[in-house]
Parts: C-alpha cells; sequence; structure tokens
C-alpha cells in the first residue's frame, strides 16, 4: 500500500532492505535520522543491506523531499522497545517516519555544535538551540527546516485521510522514554498534531468519556502536597503529559472525576487550561 502519490509532493519510493509483515497501522511514530545531513544519505543506508533488520516507511529530507520505503501496511523496524497507551511492541501498529536531523549535539565553541559523529554545525547558519526538557535532558539541537514541517504536516495528512485505522501522532522518546530523545525539543509536535488531528486530543478525549462531571456542582479542592507542587496532566495517566506544576495549597476548581487504572482523578481549571491531578492530593474544600 502506497501513499497516494499524485496528493504529496516531491514523494519518491526506494524499497528498504526490510520488509516486515503485514500489519493494521494506529499511529504514527517521529523519529530523527540522528545522522548526517546529506540529502539521500539515510534512505540510501536503510535501502541498503548494511542497514540489517532496520526500517523505516518514510525518510523526510532538510528540503521536504520524502521517500516511502515500506508500504503502509507491512511491519518496519523502527520503535525497538516501546509502549503506547499500554500497548507494546509500536511497530506491530505504527507507520514511522525519520525526519532527517543530527539528533542531541553539544557546544564545542562558542557558537559551533558537535554532532555525535563529530561532524561541527555553525549554529547561525545551520539554527542550533540550547533546549532542556524532562524527557530530552539538555543539549544543543538543530530546528527542523519549514520545508520539513511542512512536507510531514502534508504527509501525515494524507495518511491520516487514506489509512482509516490511524488513530494518533506520537514520538520516539514518548514510546521509548529514558531510551530515546527524537523528535528533538523544538519539533512543534503540537501544531503538527492540531493541523493533522485537529484541536481535539485523542487522549484527553478518551479521559472525558471515562469520567463523570464533578459530583457536586462548583466543587473545589486545596492541593495538599506537603510543599511540593503537583504536576496537571493533559490525561489522566503517568506518560509523560506533564502541561503545569500546581503549587502547594492552591485551591482549583473540580471539572469531572474518574478512576483510571484503579486511581482516582480529577480534571481541573488551574492557570487557564484544564487538565487531570491524582485525587488523593487534593482535599475537598468544605463550604460552610
Ligand atoms: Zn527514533
Amino acid at each position: 500500500m502506497r501513499v497516494k502519490s499524485h496528493k504529496v509532493e516531491g514523494l519518491s519510493y526506494l524499497a528498504a532492505a526490510y520488509v516486515g509483515a503485514v500489519i493494521t497501522p494506529t499511529i504514527v511514530i517521529l523519529h530523527d535520522t540522528a545522522g548526517r545531513l546529506d540529502k539521500g544519505n539515510s534512505a540510501t543506508y536503510l535501502a541498503s543491506k548494511n542497514s540489517g533488520q532496520v526500517s523505516v516507511h518514510f525518510v523526510i529530507e532538510r528540503d521536504g523531499t520524502i521517500t516511502q520505503l515500506v508500504p503502509l501496511n507491512r511491519r518496519a523496524n523502527h520503535a525497538g522497545v516501546s509502549t503506547f497507551n499500554g500497548r507494546s511492541g509500536c511497530n506491530d501498529f505504527a507507520i514511522g517516519i525519520e525526519i532527517v536531523n543530527p539528533g542531541k549535539m553539544s557546544w564545542s565553541g562558542a557558537r559551533i555544535a558537535q554532532a555525535w559523529w563529530g561532524q561541527t554545525f555553525d549554529a547561525a547558519t545551520f539554527d542550533v538551540r540550547d533546549a532542556e526538557t524532562p524527557q530530552h535532558g539538555k543539549g544543543a539541537w538543530m530546528a527542523y527546516t519549514p520545508e520539513q514541517i511542512a512536507a510531514v504536516t502534508e504527509l501525515l495528512q494524507c495518511l491520516f485521510a487514506d489509512v482509516p485505522t490511524l488513530k494518533d501522532i506520537t514520538t520516539h522518546w514518548y514510546v521509548s522514554p529514558g531510551r530515546k530523545v527524537d523528535t528533538n525539543p523544538l519539533f512543534p509536535l503540537d501544531q503538527v498534531r492540531a493541523a493533522v488531528l485537529g484541536h481535539d486530543d485523542p487522549a484527553e478525549l478518551a479521559a472525558e468519556a471515562q469520567s463523570a462531571p464533578a459530583p457536586v456542582q462548583g466543587l473545589e479542592v486545596q492541593i495538599e502536597t506537603n510543599g511540593d507542587t503537583l504536576n496537571l496532566r493533559r490525561w489522566p495517566s503517568f506518560n509523560p503529559n506533564v502541561i503545569a506544576a500546581i503549587p502547594d495549597a492552591a485551591i482549583v476548581p473540580v471539572l469531572r472525576t474518574g478512576i483510571f487504572d484503579g486511581r482516582e482523578w480529577h480534571q481541573v481549571l488551574y492557570g487557564g487550561q484544564h487538565g487531570w491531578i491524582v485525587a488523593s492530593y487534593a482535599a475537598p474544600i468544605v463550604k460552610s
């Protein structure tokens, strides 16, 4: 199964050395090549015997050119040990997209960044910036080109139109936490997901469907964390989905309540956004 190529500009085909069994893809996992920027370098490698069992469905070059290497309904080996929303072995149900990018770099001079294989890049020319997240750690990262962002967005829109089983878009760092850091922290994941999926996050919608409105109209709770902050999460799980840290003793309104994985969670409003907190760290305010 190929992407309907007339819809995607600059798409060509090259067969990967490894193509696995038939799969029903439900998610797309975005990656970085963590390799050289030269056009065709990663795609040619994946098509060669040197790549062994490693493969991926698509590679997106710096200029936005896309190469498809594996049919959409066949397994490719891009995610390794991985879990998405409780289901492990993501290669069995994911389409993989590799975006050409050097991955995590270090500074080897004031404005010179060095990639893991030793090549250096002028920070201004290649738009290399410092960034740090809990999932990526601290590093120097190369911004994706506007052509790459446009290409990945257009490709995802075509995939979601062509493959009715697809439900969500995620990243390698998300499905392999602590082991992988791609895509890098400069990737505009929320922007791309919103452009393809709309503004309703499927995980948030699922949580709303499995919960009930607050039992008491106007219910408020006070955060009780002994001086620590409490994580506000996009949906009720301990995945890397923290959107804010609520200070101890803050009082927040409860919108919904539900039991997830045997634990009670509240959907609350804090700092202008709604999200989920573990209910055991919040005490209901008793109004007299
Ligand atoms: Zn990866």
